[in-house]
């Protein structure tokens, strides 16, 4: 479930590399400063440092783990990656918390 405010969000992307790491952050920054999707409690696995803090100049949590909601139509995405053992990570459309 997507709308017009989110449907440019909703492709799956996987990154394997930093900079595609930090491409994706960067667009889905933009998003959220756009007011497209707005942040939500990660809950439990959640990292430590705010998204908003997050740079490719600075030190990662080993596990990254963001979520978000489309405010329009509640649609949830998940930004998370593995930085220690350089495995990536993914950006994509995700059922809410609490429902898995
Ligand atoms: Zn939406």
């Amino acid at each position: 479930m997507t709308c017009s405010r989110c449907e440019n969000l909703d492709e799956y992307v996987r990154f394997r590399t930093p900079g595609e790491l930090f491409r994706a952050i960067g667009t889905v920054r933009q998003a959220v400063a756009d007011g497209d999707i707005e942040e939500i409690d990660a809950g439990p696995m959640k990292g430590t440092i705010a998204f908003s803090d997050l740079s490719d100049a600075g030190p990662l949590d080993n596990i990254l783990l963001y979520r978000f909601r489309c405010p329009d139509c509640g649609q949830n995405f998940v930004l998370g990656a593995e930085t220690y053992h350089g495995r990536g990570g993914s950006w994509g459309k995700s059922a809410p918390l609490g429902s898995m």
